[in-house]
């Protein structure tokens, strides 16, 4: 009789994998979204950054349905309505 040995697969799970977004102020798809739980204050919070232009922004995530795809959405309405404080460019006058 044979000896079945199972082997435990191992899943290697990653809540918060940084995905890239296009950068509406620079235009390079450096943007990175990150959804965090705050577990002192049981929400979440969305943290954007570019990596090339560095711009930041951060913003409570109300709802358990709402990922990174309706962050940046959001992000970008925002950017565009002038909500979101641009980094002053470094080459700029
Ligand atoms: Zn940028």
């Amino acid at each position: 009789m044979g000896r079945r040995r199972r082997r435990r697969k191992i899943i290697t799970r990653r809540p918060s994998l940084p995905t890239v977004f296009q950068c509406p102020n620079c235009g390079a798809h450096a943007l990175i979204i990150e959804i965090v739980q705050d577990k002192k204050k049981k929400e979440r919070i969305a943290k954007i950054r570019c990596a090339s232009c560095g711009l930041v922004h951060e913003e409570p995530v109300e709802s358990p349905i709402i990922d990174r795809a309706v962050v940046y959405g959001r992000f970008i309405d925002k950017f565009y309505a002038g909500e979101i404080r641009v980094p002053e460019g470094e080459e700029e006058e």
